[in-house]
């Protein structure tokens, strides 16, 4: 039986990503996603065309019900090796006009979905001795940008969550680390200025979903044994 990489947030942008180049790595994919059905079919047909299993996972990771629902009965089987928390969205807006559901919303599929799904697969990982958590902050986490104060909570939050679980299972042989992605061209850059946020950018251009996807897969093989608890910025050079 192969290794096994559940990616949350995989049915588009960076998380499918990572979930493709899992794949192309040898993991078994189980793929997590909230919504977009047609866009997670065309992802598992993706990893299924290159040789690899990929199960689809539809559950809101801000949910502790629905994350123990489907998890528990696949945990009876299996354990992943990797667990990639990358589901997250924002909603932006000043924080004077913020509804309590917009600060709620946003920080609750972040840290709770890191929670969530960390807190069902550790006990197994602790077990087996082996393990590799990789949380998908982001660079709103390092530096301000206005409107997005639930968003850099979250992130910020992620971060030292993060660190902490580093620390408390390192004896264990569980790795736990956090890649802050800068601008990276998905779906996620809408509504924001573009022009202007490019000329802020060292390297030039906005990154790709693959620029994060490969430090995942860094993060993920044995060659990073010796790294837990640490914040990776993948950004274009964007001093923070
Ligand atoms: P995206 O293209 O909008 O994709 C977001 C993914 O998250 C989708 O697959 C979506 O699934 C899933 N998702 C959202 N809410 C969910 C929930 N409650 N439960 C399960 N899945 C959920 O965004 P992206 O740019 O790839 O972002 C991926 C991660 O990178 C996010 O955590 C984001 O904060 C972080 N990030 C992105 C950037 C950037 O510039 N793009 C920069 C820094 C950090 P459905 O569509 O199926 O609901």
């Amino acid at each position: 039986m192969g290794k096994i990489a559940l990616v949350t947030g995989a049915s588009k942008g960076i998380g499918a990503q990572i979930a493709r180049t899992l794949a192309r790595d040898g993991f078994d994919i189980w793929l997590n996603y909230c919504s977009s059905d047609t866009e997670a079919q065309i992802v598992k047909k993706e990893i299924e065309a290159a040789g690899k299993s990929c199960v689809l996972l539809k559950f809101d990771v801000a949910s502790a019900l629905e994350v123990g629902k489907v998890l528990m009965p696949l945990l009876d089987n299996q354990i992943p090796f990797v667990v990639v928390n990358n589901a997250g969205f924002r909603k932006d807006t000043l924080l004077v006009w913020m509804k309590e559901k917009e600060w709620q919303d946003v920080i609750n599929v972040t840290l709770n979905g890191f929670f969530n799904i960390s807190k069902s697969i550790l006990p197994f990982m602790l077990k087996k001795r082996e393990g590799r958590i990789i949380n998908i902050a982001s660079a709103s986490a390092h530096f301000a940008i206005p409107g997005q104060s639930n968003y850099s909570a979250a992130k910020a939050g992620l971060l030292g969550a993060t660190r902490s679980l580093a620390i408390e299972i390192a004896k264990k042989n569980v790795l736990v680390n956090a890649i802050s992605p800068g601008f990276i061209d998905t779906g996620m850059l809408e509504g924001l200025p573009k022009e202007q946020i490019l000329a802020t950018i060292p390297l030039g251009r906005f990154g790709k979903p693959e620029d994060v996807a490969e430090l995942v897969s860094f993060l993920a093989s044995e060659k990073s044994g010796y790294i837990t608890g640490q914040v990776f910025q993948v950004n274009g050079g964007i001093c923070t």
